[in-house]
């Protein structure tokens, strides 16, 4: 069944996928460029890994963190339109302050992006829930197609900004990441008129009397706890799905056979492998979830994410397969990570697009923006608890936490499963769908 989405949907998606683009680009190369020798043809800062991680695992957390504050300033002040605005010029300052050789422009530049993240990556999601009026059932699919846009800026931009980085100097990656955001900015500019009035400011006084301005109800209330508890299932789904980049990476690198017709495939080509696959199946889970629905069977929000918490859990599973390939000696198959990371994104699209499609449906208007700034926060800190439990697996060994994570996964989804059905009634119908 084909459907069609407003214009506005096709501006979010290519701002966004410049902007993720220019944030993964930037990613790629971050603690490369930290820990690469300050002497020679490419020199970095001279860094041991243990800082660069460190420095590596606030950055993570705070982006995301940061999504409070430009969540409030959306809703208090400027409107979630401007804010996306303003936090465009913000990343383009960053990315091309970094793109200049010098330390305090290497600090200046990072506050820059960690506020510039803050401030537009919540208030475009909460955009994409504005396209829609309550009830549409074309928004979750929305959702889908705009976190595929997402991944294509997370796919392409390791690839070639982390070659430019590599190859050509630091300084050009940290200024390519700039210009990808500097078009990222120009579509949305250009865009203005396909968004109407999604995301304006709505000042006070004109809410005087009207049923937004008003205090919260019993519903509103319970829609906002259940909201928070599903920020719970945020904190672990991330703090599992987050290794990719850390002990997954490192684990590649170190024991997965990575020799193809002869040739070594570089580890940190396999990090753009979950957001291909992201692409590839996008659609696919999405119409599963929808065919189910059509069909009268269990699809609320909160059930796709107890499920797909343990399919990602069971990505785990196979790395455990891996591990005990290892123990006999030499090194694991390829198939194990790619199957893992198969499972793992399967789970993530049964779950972040799920998310941020449930919070512009439960949030009650007034706190919207804060609301998607509270998720993004929980998901900041999940990469946090990700990196600690990184670090376990440099002392309890790799087995023993891949296990461990896919045991946990599995025990939390089964627990959500016991309560879904009462954590649904707080939602108090927010998920049903006129089909008009
Ligand atoms: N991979 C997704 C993105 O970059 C999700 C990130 C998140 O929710 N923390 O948008």
């Amino acid at each position: 069944m084909k459907q069609h989405h407003p214009r506005g949907l096709s501006i979010l998606f290519f701002t966004e996928m410049w902007e993720r683009f220019s944030f993964y680009g930037m990613r790629a190369i971050l603690v490369l460029y930290l820990t690469r020798e300050t002497l020679g043809d490419n020199p970095g800062l001279g860094w041991s890994s243990a800082e660069a991680l460190a420095l590596y695992g606030w950055y993570t957390m705070l982006v995301y963190v940061m999504s409070i504050p430009g969540g409030i300033i959306a809703d208090k002040w400027l409107g979630q339109k401007k804010t996306v605005f303003l936090g465009g010029m913000l990343l383009i300052a960053g990315h091309l302050t970094l793109a200049v050789n010098n330390m305090v422009g290497f600090y200046t530049g990072l506050v820059l992006i960690i506020s510039g993240v803050g401030c537009l990556k919540p208030n475009i999601s909460s955009m994409v829930g504005g396209l829609y009026k309550s009830g549409d059932p074309r928004r979750d699919s929305g959702f889908t197609i705009f976190y595929i846009g997402i991944n294509i800026g997370a796919a392409t931009a390791p690839l070639l900004i982390g070659y430019i980085g590599e190859v050509y100097g630091w300084h050009y990656g940290f200024g390519l990441a700039g210009i990808g955001m500097m078009i990222g900015q120009a579509i949305y500019l250009w865009g203005q008129k396909y968004l109407k009035d999604v995301g304006n400011f709505i000042p006070a006084s004109k809410l005087e009397g009207t049923k937004t301005n008003k205090p919260l109800t019993k519903i509103d209330k319970d829609r906002v706890i259940v909201l928070l508890i599903s920020f719970i299932i945020v904190i672990v789904f991330w703090a599992a799905y987050e290794q990719a980049g850390g002990l997954m990476n490192l684990y590649t690198h170190d024991k997965i056979n990575r020799v193809i017709f002869g040739f070594e495939i570089p580890a940190s080509l396999f990090q753009s492998v979950p957001a291909i696959f992201v692409i590839i199946f996008g659609t696919m889970v999405a119409s599963f979830w929808r065919k189910r629905q059509l069909k009268g069977k269990e699809s609320s929000s909160l059930f796709k994410m107890a499920i797909g918490t343990m399919v990602m859990g069971t990505g785990f599973l196979m790395m455990t397969g891996a591990a005990l390939e290892v123990q006999d000696g030499g090194k694991a198959m390829l198939i194990w990570l790619i199957l893992s990371y198969l499972l793992q994104v399967i789970g993530e699209l049964s779950i972040s697009p799920v998310a941020l499609s449930f919070i512009t449906k439960l949030a009650p208007m007034k706190y919207a923006s804060i609301m998607m700034g509270v998720y993004f926060a929980a998901t900041g800190l999940g990469n946090k608890v990700a990196g600690l439990v990184g670090e376990l697996a440099t002392h309890a060994g790799e087995l023993e936490v891949f296990t461990g994570i896919f045991i946990f996964c599995l025990l939390f989804g089964l627990l959500l499963l016991v309560f879904f059905k009462k954590l649904k009634a707080l939602t108090h119908g927010a998920e049903e769908i006129s089909e008009n």
